[in-house]
């Protein structure tokens, strides 16, 4: 069906950039989606979280909707809903613009502040409203982010904002430039006090803002195609004189980049959040919830280790390389309970080597980071066969110190057969990063763990296995280097690697007898995807058992016992 006299309009921002397929949904019966041109019932659009319901288009959502869809009902509280405006720079015919802006969407200024609940759990929310200036950030709109930081980490509040902005508000002049510090602080305050930070970012979420409190979340999500960038794309085009590629600044850019942890549909995204303010709650929750087995703490849960067969060395390296052995997200599976993974390492990239996130164990919230090689060869490539690149080590890094914060308790799964060798791996400073995850581990005052599981390839293994504790599963090596390498280097043979694999002692039971391992997982059958739960049956209970034992020592004791564990090597 078409309509005579619609109007194809586009949403101007203060930079005069203009938004074509993100359009207002007046309050007219019918609109025409900017998307797809296919005209679109104003209710059925609402109705559908304000997505086009013939091509999936995201429209822009105002402010008090945007609260309907995510808060528990009745639940919101507005704060500071009135505030004083100023004109800073006396610039002409600015007051006017606010009350014709004010009259029109019937919000006092660009973002809508307070507090409600979502599934249950107390929140401080904020939503920008890109109908009032583009949500640029003047004066009011810092103001309000700010005093909501303020407010929850007196009340002890998780912090959602939804954003979107064009960025600074010129009419403000150095008065909105001021509010990306302002904001900034207030956040420092809000984290340092041990709070949840979740910036949900929304197109466009552009210029200061991006400087600023949109990237400062712990955890950043983002909508399906939102353009985020700092510098405007015809600004871009403008200053280097070429046409940007397809894609560049949206969403998906981004989280291809390392800047976002996760895109949501707009229709998960109220179940997203609750579960990450559920992860971030900090306190056990009921061991009954846990849909893993449950067993008594305190069994004899490490007997003697023996030895299941006479495997040689080369045959264990054989086996931890096996196509049917498991990998880091088979056990992730099989021991944790809703795992969410977070993308990025925040620099430059997202590396599919490692996967890191947090899970419930037992009800217990804690940080799990694994390196994965993937399944079948597809995988295999995508995942860089399980060679982290210094991406992947700046992601287990920020996820570590987000643990670290959050008082939760970090367990690795170390499967690699080395760090990445490589040009930009070299460029980036792959030894360097490998080394701060080294440093950032020694201090860390929560519990890890790591379990070798694989093979445990060199720096880029230990890079995630400074830990309180080290195991082993029966079949895994870890070792200085490949055999294949440590025969190249000693012997100029690279084809030696059987002979190597003797005399390197990287099998669980050397390492064991050396004192170098807390433990071995005894594999009475090589362990394969059909068999895991022998395997994870035996790591579940020492997990329990670990987490009481570390998760009662005091900071200073925990660092302490770290810190002879490997002194003494
Ligand atoms: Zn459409």
């Amino acid at each position: 069906m078409r309509i005579k006299h619609m109007f194809k309009k586009t949403v101007r921002d203060i930079r005069g950039e203009e938004h074509e397929n993100t359009p207002e949904v007046p309050d007219n019966l019918m609109r025409k989606c900017n998307a797809c041109k296919a005209a679109v019932f104003v209710d059925e659009v609402k109705q559908n979280h304000y997505i086009c319901p013939h091509c999936g288009n995201y429209f822009h959502v105002p402010a008090y909707r945007r609260i309907k869809m995510i808060a528990d009902r009745k639940s919101f509280v507005e704060w500071d809903a009135h505030m004083e405006e100023g004109n800073p720079l006396q610039y002409k015919g600015y007051e006017e613009k606010l009350r014709a802006l004010r009259e029109k969407t019937g919000l006092d200024e660009a973002v809508v502040t307070g507090k409600c609940t979502i599934k249950g759990t107390p929140v401080a929310l904020g939503v920008c409203d890109c109908r009032f200036m583009m949500s640029s950030m003047g004066e009011i709109v810092g103001e309000k982010i700010t005093r909501v930081f303020e407010r929850a980490t007196e009340e002890q509040l998780p912090v959602i904002l939804y954003i979107c902005s064009g960025g600074a508000r010129m009419q403000e002049g150095l008065v909105s430039l001021m509010q990306m510090a302002k904001t900034s602080m207030a956040i420092r305050k809000h984290s340092d006090a041990g709070l949840l930070y979740v910036p949900v970012l929304t197109d466009p979420t552009t210029g200061g803002v991006t400087a600023s409190f949109a990237m400062l979340g712990d955890i950043i999500l983002a909508e399906p195609k939102a353009l985020i960038g700092f510098a405007g794309p015809r600004v871009i085009e403008q200053t280097i004189g070429q046409k940007l590629p397809k894609g560049f600044q949206r969403a998906e850019f981004l989280l291809e980049h390392g800047f976002v942890d996760k895109i949501v549909e707009r229709e998960e995204q109220r179940i997203v959040l609750a579960d990450i303010l559920k992860l971030h709650e900090n306190k056990v929750r009921d061991n009954g919830q846990s849909d893993k087995t449950d067993r008594d703490i305190g069994n004899t849960i490490w007997p003697e280790f023996v030895p299941s067969g006479n495997y040689t060395p080369w045959e264990h390296v054989q086996l931890a390389r096996g196509k049917t052995r498991p990998t880091g997200k088979d056990y992730i599976e099989a021991i944790f309970d809703d795992f969410m993974e977070f993308h990025g390492d925040r620099h430059c990239g997202d590396d599919p080597a490692v996967i890191g996130g947090v899970a419930f164990f037992h009800g217990q919230p804690v940080t799990v980071l694994a390196q994965e090689k993937g399944e079948g060869t597809k995988e295999n490539i995508a995942r860089n066969f399980g060679m982290v690149s210094p991406e992947g080590y700046w992601k287990s890094l920020r996820l570590m110190q987000q643990a670290e914060k959050f008082h939760r308790p970090v367990i690795c799964l170390v499967d690699t057969p080395g760090a990445f060798c490589g040009l930009e791996a070299e460029e980036r400073g792959q030894g360097e990063a490998i080394a701060k995850n080294l440093y950032t581990l020694a201090g860390l005052t929560v519990p890890v763990l790591s379990i070798v599981i694989g093979e445990g390839g060199s720096g880029g293994a230990l890079a995630l296995a400074v830990a309180d504790e080290v195991w082993m599963l029966e079949h895994s090596v870890y070792s200085i280097l490949s055999p294949e390498g440590f025969a190249s280097i000693l012997w100029k043979d690279s084809k030696k690697a059987k002979e190597a694999a003797a005399v390197m002692k990287l099998t669980a039971a050397d390492l064991y007898q050396m004192g170098m391992i807390e433990h071995v997982i005894p594999e009475t059958e090589p362990v394969n995807r059909e068999n895991i739960n022998d395997a994870t049956a035996y790591l579940e209970n020492g997990i329990v058992d670990f987490l009481e034992k570390y998760g009662q020592k005091k900071t200073e004791k925990l660092l302490e016992h770290r810190y002879e564990r490997f002194r003494k090597m």
